[in-house]
């Protein structure tokens, strides 16, 4: 059967990884979040002192940097790999969330990670999350979805999972770090987060992950109707 190429933008914590997630697993595409790839750029720059408002010295720790996804058959996921380390549980740190919107704002960091996931999605058949993956980096895939929730719906769902980790965080805290980190999203001046024009809106607030899994399944198989095979 045709592949396509999904997108799924949205705020920050709307369940898009939980959706990408399902849906690759339904239709045996690749799943590629790209949060983790701006999330693991902000490692190595906090891990290696690099001063980010200088561009210079953000050119040279790009290419210092080697980014790659690897299955994990103990989660069933895909972790995600800074020059040959596993580094998926230390991106989820809130030290990087606290500055990675901050880092993901740069021109270069942008270049540098949409130039890989373009590479990824080369050959279809992908489920890609973030902020600007409809828009920017695959303006013609061929489905497009914009998720929202409500934002105490959403800061109950990042604080319930943060907390399983880490049992000082507070609710305020992940509150005040989703807001931030959603203005600067919606405000960067280079791919700032938006709706495709042609991105089709899913608000799970009340929809079990069922429910969101059925709709967008719908959705592909009105694709699949009117793609050329
Ligand atoms: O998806 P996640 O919340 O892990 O993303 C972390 C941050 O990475 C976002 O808040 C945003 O600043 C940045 N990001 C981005 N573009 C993407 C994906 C993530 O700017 N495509």
């Amino acid at each position: 059967m045709k592949k396509i190429i999904i997108t799924i933008d949205g705020y920050s914590s709307c369940g898009k990884s939980t959706l990408a997630r399902q849906l690759a697993r339904e239709l045996d595409y690749i799943y590629i979040d790209s949060g983790a790839m701006y999330r693991a750029i902000t490692f190595y720059f906090i891990q290696n002192r690099v001063d980010w408002s200088d561009t210079a010295a953000v050119k040279a720790a790009l290419e210092n940097i080697h980014l790659e996804f690897e299955y994990n058959p103990e989660t069933s996921q895909s972790d995600i790999y800074l020059n040959g380390e596993n580094i998926e549980h230390l991106i989820r740190e809130m030290l990087v969330a606290e500055k990675v919107s901050e880092v993901a704002a740069i021109r270069e960091v942008r270049e540098f990670a949409v130039a890989q996931q373009q590479k990824m999605g080369e050959k279809k058949g992908i489920v890609m999350d973030g902020r600007d993956i409809g828009t920017t980096v695959f303006p013609h895939a061929e489905l497009k979805i914009f998720m929202t929730a409500d934002t105490a719906v959403r800061v109950e769902r990042r604080f319930r999972e943060l907390y399983a980790k880490n049992k000082h965080i507070t609710l305020q805290e992940v509150k005040e770090n989703l807001e931030l980190r959603d203005y600067i999203d919606s405000n960067r001046e280079i791919s700032p987060l938006r709706r495709a024009d042609d991105a089709i809106i899913l608000d799970n607030s009340e929809l079990s992950m069922d429910d969101q899994l059925r709709l967008a399944l719908q959705w592909v198989e009105d694709v699949m109707i009117v793609q050329p095979s």
